[in-house]
């Protein structure tokens, strides 16, 4: 079996690939994997291994047809990770996320067509719905996206279901709520968090820190990511969720503890552009048409993301001080 990845040099995508050489998912074992991604700030070949006998890196963008056209052929599936991800990015300017996000999905779906591609996941996000004050938001409601970045992602998963109906592609799209875990570039909330404590400084929490978030771990979203790629059906939609939701406020003060810090730690900075207040997921398509089920407990999942940091400063150290991102 083959199986290409974009954006595998990225958080999710990177844990998803390594995972895969792991031999974590049944029906994947001994794949040789390629490894697409560009290597924008967000991307970090040090994410994967620097050889490995099932693994091609191939440093490429989704935008380039050509190489996708000489990349695809003799590929039994693809993941589609690759993307621009940070928000905050996303309201300084836009035109990467729709470059990448849309443009590079269309490509890369028109490049799957030609090369007859049997099976493609899109990785989506519930920011697509916008915001909700109560209740969860399932597979059918409208698209409501408030960020340039959830615009940009609204439009990919049309782009998927439109090419699902004019081109019979064998295309599924997972919405996931907010990912944490290793490996998660440090511009985004729990990696900035903890590394900002880590080297003694405050940390930035937007508002009154009153916005609700649901998390999940990426080993959990990656393990549902191929359970859709092996059982999901063709122009259907699968929300991911973990169950766990809680203010920023909630995650910041658990992270002060981790840390033995103070709330002297914290600086409030004025909030984000139309900061959606909640957000939601029910998940019940996914836990019954596939069997989905989180596995990784919230509070064991963040000590061990704290953990993982403070024990990796040559990994985040080099990311972080060459960027200049802010909370996500
Ligand atoms: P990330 O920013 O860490 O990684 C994105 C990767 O895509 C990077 O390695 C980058 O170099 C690569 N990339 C960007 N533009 C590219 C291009 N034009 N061609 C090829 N590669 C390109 O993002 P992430 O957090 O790993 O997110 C991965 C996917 O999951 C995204 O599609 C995102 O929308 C989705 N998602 C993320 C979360 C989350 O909480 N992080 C939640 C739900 C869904």
């Amino acid at each position: 079996m083959r199986i290409l990845v974009t954006g595998a040099a990225g958080f999710i995508g990177s844990h998803f690939v390594r995972r895969l050489l792991d031999n974590h998912y049944p029906q994947w074992t001994d794949a040789q994997v390629t490894a697409l991604d560009k290597l924008t700030y967000a991307g970090n070949r040090d994410n994967l291994p620097a050889a490995h006998p099932r693994l091609r890196f191939v440093q490429g963008d989704v935008c380039d047809r050509a190489l996708l056209d000489e990349l695809l052929p003799g590929h039994d599936a693809v993941v589609h990770f690759a993307a621009e991800s940070h928000v905050d990015r996303s309201l300084d300017g836009a035109s990467e996320f729709f470059r990448t996000n849309v443009l590079g999905t269309q490509t890369l779906f028109d490049a799957a067509v030609a090369a007859g591609t049997a099976r493609v996941v899109h990785v989506s996000t519930d920011e697509v719905y916008g915001s909700l004050d109560e209740g969860s938001w399932t597979e059918d409601l409208p698209l409501l996206p408030n960020s340039p970045y959830a615009a940009s992602k609204a439009a990919s998963d049309l782009v998927a279901r439109a090419y699902w109906r004019s081109h019979g592609l064998n295309v599924s799209v997972t919405r996931c709520s907010n990912n944490y875990g290793p490996y998660q570039h440090p511009e985004k909330l729990i990696p900035l968090f903890v590394t900002n404590l880590l080297e003694g400084e405050q940390v930035p929490l937007y508002g009154d820190g009153r916005n609700v978030r649901e998390w999940l771990h990426v080993d959990d979203h990656c393990r549902a990511i191929a359970l859709v790629l092996d059982g999901g059906r063709a122009g259907e939609v699968y929300n991911i969720g973990g169950g766990n939701e809680r203010t920023n406020l909630a995650i910041t003060q658990q992270l002060l503890e981790l840390l033995g810090a103070g709330p002297e730690a914290v600086r409030r900075v004025a909030d984000r552009k139309a900061h959606d207040l909640r957000y939601s997921i029910d998940d019940s398509k996914i836990r019954e048409e596939l069997g989905y089920a989180p596995a990784i407990g919230f509070e064991q999942g963040l000590a061990d993301t704290v953990a993982w940091y403070r024990d990796r400063p040559d990994w985040w150290k080099p990311v972080k001080h060459g960027s200049d991102g802010v909370a996500g």
